[in-house]
Order: C-alpha cells, then sequence, then structure tokens
C-alpha cells in the first residue's frame, strides 16, 4: 500500500497524560466511502478518526451469497493511487463486452473495452472482498483510528467542530478541523445538520442474488430492459453471475420468497438464454428503489460525501464511483494545505468549493440514470418503439455509444492527479 506522503505522525502521548481527544480529520460511517475516504485523506492530514456503528470486521456474506460492485476506470486509478489495485484485481472480473438489450425487441447494442484501447470497461468486485482489502489498507496505516461499534450521535460547530459520540454506552467527544459525513442515505449527521434532502420514490425495487449458469460468456455482462426495470448480470468469476433485477415492489416482494427453482425459473424467463441455463441461485435481497439527493455538499467544517450525499439508482451502477470521484476532488482542493493552520472561514471555503466544483457532476450522473430508469421503464407503445429504436441506433453511432460507455467509466470529465493514478 502506498505510505501517506505527508509529515509522519506524531508520537503518541505518555501513558497516564492527558490528551485532548482531537483529530485532524473525522470520519463518520466506515462503510466503502468512509473507509475509501480515509485512505485517501490520510495523504492530506496526520491523524483521521473514522467511526463507525457497526462491527464492519466480521465477515459479511460470501461466496454464492455475496453483494457485488461494478468499479469503474477512474475508481480503478484511485485504487492504483493508493497501492491496492494489484491485490483487489486478483480478486475482481473485468468486463470486456456489455451487452444491452430490451426483452421482446429487436434492439440490441454491444460495447467493448478494445474498442476504447482498454483491458476492460469495468470491474465487478465483490463487496465482502472490497471492505476486507480497504480495512487491511486502514489497519496498515498509522494515521487513521478505526473505532468500531461507536454511534454518533452530536455535532456542534465554530470554532472547530464537535463530534459527540456513543461508545460502550459512555458518551464521548472528538475535535475535528474538518468532518466528513459517510453515514449513508439515512444520514444522521446530515439530519443533525439540518441539510435538507430530496427523495425521488421509483415506484420499484431492486432482487439481487448470485447465479450459478451453464454457459457463461467470459468477462461480458448484460443489461436487459424489461417493461418492468433494467436487469443486469454482472460476471463474478468463471460461472457465476450477479444478477441485479429490477421489478414492481408487488412482484419483487413474491419473487425474492420463490424457492430456488421457482427463481430461477422466474428469472430465465425474463432474462432468456443467452448464459445457457441457471443451474443454482445464492440468497435473495430486496429493497425500494429511491434515490436521496441533499441539498448542499456542505455546512460548515462538514462536507457530506457517498450515499449521505447522493444514493443513486444501481441501474447505471454509479453510486460507489461517483462518490471516489468526488473524494479525488476534495483531495486535489486540500493540495499541500495544512489543515491545522486552516480557519474556519478557511475551511468553509473548501466545502464550498468542493460542492461548487461537484455538483455539475453529480447532476449529470443522476440525469444520466434517471434516463434510463424512464425510457426503459415506461410501457406507452411509442416509447417502447423508441426504447428498441435507440439501443439499435446507439450500436450504429459510435460516437454517440462512446459518449454512453464513457460516462459509465467515469471517464468524460477530465481527470486530477488521484483520476490519473497518482497522489
Ligand atoms: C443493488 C445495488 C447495486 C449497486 N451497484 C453499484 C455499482 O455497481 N457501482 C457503484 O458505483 N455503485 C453501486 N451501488 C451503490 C453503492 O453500493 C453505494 O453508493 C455505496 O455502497 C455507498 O457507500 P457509503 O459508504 O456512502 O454508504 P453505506 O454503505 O450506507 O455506509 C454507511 C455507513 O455508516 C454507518 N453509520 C450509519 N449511521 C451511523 C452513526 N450514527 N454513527 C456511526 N456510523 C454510522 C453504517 O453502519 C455504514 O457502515 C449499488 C447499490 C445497490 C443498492
Amino acid at each position: 500500500m502506498a505510505a501517506p506522503k505527508k509529515s509522519t505522525p506524531k508520537k503518541p502521548t505518555q501513558k497516564g497524560s492527558t490528551q485532548k481527544n482531537s483529530t485532524d480529520i473525522a470520519i463518520i460511517g466506515g462503510g466503502l466511502i468512509g473507509l475509501c475516504s480515509a485512505l485517501v485523506l490520510q495523504h492530506a492530514a496526520r491523524k483521521i478518526t473514522l467511526i463507525e456503528a457497526t462491527d464492519i470486521r466480521s465477515p459479511g456474506q460470501g461466496g454464492m451469497n455475496a453483494r457485488s460492485i461494478v468499479l469503474s476506470s477512474s475508481s480503478v486509478q484511485i485504487f492504483r493511487a493508493l497501492g491496492i489495485w494489484p491485490q483487489l484485481l486478483s480478486r475482481a472480473t473485468p468486463i470486456r463486452k456489455i451487452h444491452v438489450s430490451a426483452q421482446g425487441r429487436w434492439g440490441v447494442t454491444r460495447l467493448r473495452a478494445q474498442d476504447y484501447d482498454l483491458d476492460a470497461l469495468g470491474y465487478v468486485v465483490d463487496n465482502q472482498t472490497l471492505t476486507q482489502c480497504l480495512l487491511q489498507a486502514v489497519d496498515e496505516s498509522p494515521r487513521i483510528k478505526l473505532q468500531l461499534k461507536t454511534e454518533f450521535e452530536t455535532i456542534e460547530q465554530r470554532p472547530s467542530v464537535t463530534i459527540n459520540y456513543r461508545k460502550n454506552k459512555r458518551l464521548q467527544s472528538l475535535q475535528s478541523q474538518l468532518l466528513l459525513i459517510a453515514d449513508g442515505a439515512r444520514s444522521k449527521a446530515r439530519e443533525a445538520l439540518d441539510i435538507p434532502y430530496h427523495s425521488v420514490d421509483y415506484g420499484q425495487s431492486v432482487v439481487i442474488s448470485n447465479v450459478r449458469v451453464s454457459d457463461a460468456k467470459p468477462y461480458c455482462a448484460y443489461e436487459r430492459f424489461t417493461s418492468q426495470g433494467p436487469l443486469a448480470m454482472l460476471p463474478l468469476g468463471d460461472s457465476v453471475y450477479a444478477c441485479v433485477w429490477t421489478l414492481d415492489p408487488d412482484v419483487a416482494g413474491q419473487v425474492s420468497n420463490y424457492s430456488d427453482a421457482e427463481f430461477a425459473n422466474a428469472l430465465q424467463d425474463s432474462f432468456g438464454y443467452r448464459l445457457g441455463f441457471i443451474d443454482e441461485v445464492g440468497a435473495r435481497f430486496s429493497m425500494p428503489l429511491q434515490r436521496t439527493r441533499a441539498k448542499g455538499l456542505h455546512r460548515g467544517r462538514c462536507v457530506l460525501i457517498g450515499n449521505a450525499a447522493n444514493a443513486l439508482h444501481p441501474v447505471a451502477g454509479q453510486g460507489f464511483n461517483l462518490a471516489l470521484r468526488d473524494l479525488a476532488c476534495l483531495y486535489e482542493l486540500l493540495g499541500e494545505r495544512r489543515l491545522e493552520d486552516m480557519n474556519f472561514e478557511e475551511v468553509e471555503k473548501l466545502g464550498k468549493n468542493f460542492e461548487n466544483q461537484r455538483l455539475v457532476e453529480q447532476s449529470k450522473v443522476i440525469r444520466f440514470g434517471d434516463g434510463l430508469v424512464t425510457l426503459f421503464s415506461n410501457e406507452l407503445p411509442l416509447v417502447d418503439h423508441l426504447r428498441a429504436a435507440g439501443l439499435s441506433l446507439l450500436d450504429l453511432f459510435p460516437a454517440l455509444k462512446t459518449q454512453v460507455a464513457l460516462a459509465g467509466m467515469g471517464m468524460t470529465y477530465g481527470g486530477n492527479r488521484l483520476l490519473r493514478g497518482r497522489l
């Protein structure tokens, strides 16, 4: 893993001496984005404290029951910069082709990595592998203090930010120069700061499950638009695919309660036989689909990131990737500045600049995802024809297809140091 590049951390204080509980950067939430934030920002601060409510060390669901995520090229570059990409790459499955189709329609489009001079359009990795890899890097860092089973309760601001949290039933507090809020879509910290948010209920649910197929197509992902919503099949190893199936909420409820055989049959009906027979299915998970967007990305010394800022529809596989690009921007803004020398107004300005620089791309990604959901979920006959035509037109116009592919890979919006794979 890449070693922190700035000054070495302060020596620990002697046993028995009193130490003010303070840090340069505090992060609330040790999900994927909180962990990544700590690993990136340790290169811009002397001390990071990460507060996580649960015990993320206890292994989550693995094997056929694992959840997974698609990493875009921009995310790969960040992991490269952090020195953890070789380890992740050995456990990730590259997507070299994406086959996009609509159920019962003639339109098909294909995206191929080789057309963009790339090894892969994205990489599928299971969340547990990713979490363990990030945790290992966090443990190896002398600058990151991870506090598990620690629940944030309240925030006070000015001049520094004070985070009050509960650990082992004891209320404690921590002072910080900058606070990153990464406690997820239902962020309690966002609420404590009185940052309003906007929610859209898509009226759909997603059912997720891994399936083993009889005729896997190596490194090929499938996105199939059905009348109920998109169905993605992502390669996860040799013959296993991660299925992300968007359905009407009632249907999703029924489908997730199906037996293995009933589920395999229903999925086979919707997806068809492009991958042969579905031979085995893992546990099913279902959740309602909502998009939540905070109305603002900062308040005083506090900055929102990850699902706390934007929880997106999984159709375009962008929530995590977008948040990593947000993080790259924040890192660039911190640059060579020393947080400990920055006053309240300067840190607040940093938050404002972050918001200004990120809102445009965030809006584009949200519109892209919403556009796909609307286009492919509408039952009107005219839309149905346009939808089918849209897919084949996309196949005929390489420039347009390139735009869609590059947006999916997170490569359309220039690059900063981290996005070029450098710290
Ligand atoms: C089905 C599905 C598929 C997806 N696929 C993709 C994909 O392919 N590519 C992609 O880029 N994105 C994808 N996403 C989105 C991606 O999963 C999320 O963007 C990402 O996981 C968000 O991480 P986060 O750390 O911001 O939030 P979370 O994962 O919600 O983590 C928040 C953390 O904060 C902790 N916490 C909460 N409250 C407190 C508190 N009071 N005190 C302390 N800690 C607290 C929680 O315990 C949790 O660990 C997908 C999402 C779904 C639902």
